[in-house]
């Protein structure tokens, strides 16, 4: 039902009370009125009828009905009263508006009856002789005690019904004009009261909104001004309040979506409650979509939901491992701790997840490094030892084998040494670029190249292969000379290791956009596709015999991405099987600092 408005209220109340209390009151006035002008009357014609027994009582005793009946049509007529003059046997001997002659007895009149019995007579009726309603008075005339008879006076009711009704028009006209007033006034009144309230209402519904920062305007009576402060000052305090509560919120916020460490709370239904971006990253959900779901429609995945459940049924933190299969494989170190209320009731479990697969890939590229080195180290040492056994079983007693066989121990111990010196160079690279203590200086390019092409003219020239330089003189990097020259070197020693005899190698830079670019390119016999992502790997080689067969380590890939790496630069490589391939080093023009 819809409700009225207090102004609709309050407005008809005042109106209606104003009316009520306005006819009640001209009603008992007109009353009062009315007996009033009554009682006058009534004492008015008995101090007439008085004063009309003192003149016409002789009359009345000298039974002189003929003066007796005209004197009381002259004063009747003058004083604008009816007088009757009745003997004692009920007879009209006088009267003032008719013929006594033709006038029926008049003892059974109630007045004249009172009269006869020595008391005043009052009577209100209709006058059969007059056709009029009349009020009367009847006295007794007394002489020497003894009553001879009764003086009536009368006049007409509407006389004093006239009267009163021109009081009534004049209260009813005085009435409306008051009743008008007021109804002025009490729409003043309502809408003064009923105004602040909606102006209230009004401030009230904008903080239900959201609005905290609107002020009410503190008017109207003391209550209502109070009523508005105490808002006032309710939502100054909520707005503070929720202001704090938001910032301690973006605080949290802030702190759960900077960590790396994924974090998920679950209530004891499973549902989740909380999950940071990292968290959400790692089972690949949006957070706002997460919220609120049971865990296991958001990440599917056994492992997740056995710990969770343990967790949730536990007291104590819990620690494990699970595996996402996503599209990589990841390694998550799990620690899960119930979450309490401020009861300290459990309310849930509080999952950390950190990603460790870095740390295990790290863990596996070492062991397999280890294996590596091993059986690349091993492969050499069996075939000294094997030659030197063959040596010291007989076969220095023929000089032609045992040449031979020291020549290939020789080539072994060469091979041994060039794998050393590339693991030392690639550990201390790793261990300088670590602790940034590689220094780099604005140079020139072609110095370097210039050097790097010297070092490896004569192997080329054993190939008959030409190296061609093609770089501007005035081309400056920052760059740490020995070691950008050892990268090239690696890269021009390959180009001939695995170019056929009489081909070429291209040396060449250039400034591209924001890069400096280092091509070494050859016509030799390239690199299938398949293996171009992990040449620059420790220890990888296409072909591992024709690698072995040119001496190499499977090292030389390795060392230049390190290298450019501490230029803070990258490798990349195009090739296509039995045409070439081409080397490119990118180098930052503006290293920043
Ligand atoms: P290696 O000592 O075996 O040359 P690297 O790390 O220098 O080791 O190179 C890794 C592998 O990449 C090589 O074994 C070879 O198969 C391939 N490779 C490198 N440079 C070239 C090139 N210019 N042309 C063809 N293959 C190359």
């Amino acid at each position: 039902m819809p409700r009225k408005r207090l102004l609709w209220q309050l407005y008809p109340s005042y109106v209606l009370i104003t009316l009520l209390s306005l006819i009640s009151i001209s009603w008992y006035f007109a009353q009062a009125l009315h007996d009033y002008h009554y009682r006058q009357s009534v004492s008015n014609l008995e101090a007439r009828a008085r004063l009309l027994k003192a003149y016409l009582i002789n009359l009345i005793d000298q039974e002189d009905n003929h003066a007796l009946n005209s004197i009381c049509q002259t004063l009747g007529r003058e004083t604008a009263t009816r007088i009757t003059i009745v003997a004692l046997s009920g007879l009209v001997i006088g009267e003032s508006d008719n013929e006594p002659d033709h006038m029926e007895n008049h003892a059974n009149r109630p007045e004249i009856q009172s009269a006869m019995n020595g008391q005043t007579g009052i009577s209100t009726r209709y006058s059969v002789t007059l056709g009029l309603d009349m009020i009367y008075v009847a006295i007794p005339i007394m002489k020497e005690g003894k009553n001879i008879g009764v003086i009536r006076t009368s006049f007409p009711l509407a006389t004093i019904e006239q009267t009163l009704r021109r009081f009534i028009v004049g209260i009813a006209m005085a009435g409306f004009v008051i009743a008008l007033f007021s109804a002025i006034v009490s729409l003043i009144i309502s809408h003064r009261i009923s105004h602040p309230l909606e102006q209230l209402k009004r401030g009230v519904e904008c903080y239900a909104s959201g609005h905290l920062e609107h002020r009410l305007f503190v008017s109207g009576t003391a209550e209502i001004a109070a009523l508005a402060e105490a808002m006032n000052q309710m939502a100054a305090q909520l707005d503070e309040r929720i202001r704090v509560i938001q910032q301690q919120r973006s605080e949290h916020e802030a702190i759960l979506s900077s960590m790396i460490e994924g974090v998920l709370a679950v209530d004891q239904n499973e549902n989740i409650i909380s999950i940071n971006q990292a968290a959400a990253t790692m089972f690949e959900v949006h957070p706002a979509d997460a919220q609120g779901k049971k865990i296991r429609e958001v990440v599917k995945n056994a492992e997740l939901h056995e710990f969770a459940l343990h967790a949730l049924s536990g007291d104590q933190p819990l620690e494990g491992e699970i595996v996402l299969h996503n599209h990589v494989e990841r390694f998550l170190q799990t620690h899960g701790a119930a979450l309490r209320d401020a009861q300290g009731n459990s309310a849930g479990v509080v999952i950390v997840l950190n990603d460790t697969t870095h740390l295990r890939r790290l863990e596996k590229l070492r062991s397999d490094f280890v294996a590596n080195v091993s059986h690349e180290l091993k492969t050499p040492v069996t075939s000294i030892k094997g030659f030197v056994e063959t040596l010291l079983d007989g076969a220095l007693d023929n000089p032609h084998d045992a040449k031979r066989f020291l020549g290939i121990i020789a080539k072994q111990t060469d091979r041994l040494s060039a794998i050393i010196e590339d693991l030392l160079s690639l550990s201390r690279i790793e261990q300088d670029s670590g602790k940034i203590k590689i220094h780099l200086d604005e140079e020139h390019v072609i110095q370097v190249l210039q050097l790097a092409v010297e070092n490896c003219v004569e192997k080329a020239k054993a190939k008959q292969i030409q190296i061609k330089l093609d770089c501007p003189d005035d081309l400056t990097a920052k760059i740490n000379s020995p070691l950008l020259e050892q990268a090239i070197v690696n890269l021009i020693d390959n180009a001939i290791k695995y170019s056929d005899a009489g081909k070429s190698v291209h040396v060449s830079a250039s400034v591209e956009s924001e890069e400096i670019a280092i091509r070494v390119s050859d016509e030799g016999c390239g690199i299938e596709e398949e293996h171009l992502d992990r040449i620059f790997e420790r220890f990888y080689r296409v072909d591992k015999a024709r690698s072995r067969e040119m001496g190499g380590t499977g090292l030389g890939l390795s060392i230049v991405k390190h290298i450019i790496r501490t230029h803070q630069g990258f490798v990349t490589v195009e090739s296509a099987p039995k045409i070439g391939s081409v080397f490119t080093i990118h180098l930052p023009r503006a290293v920043p600092v």
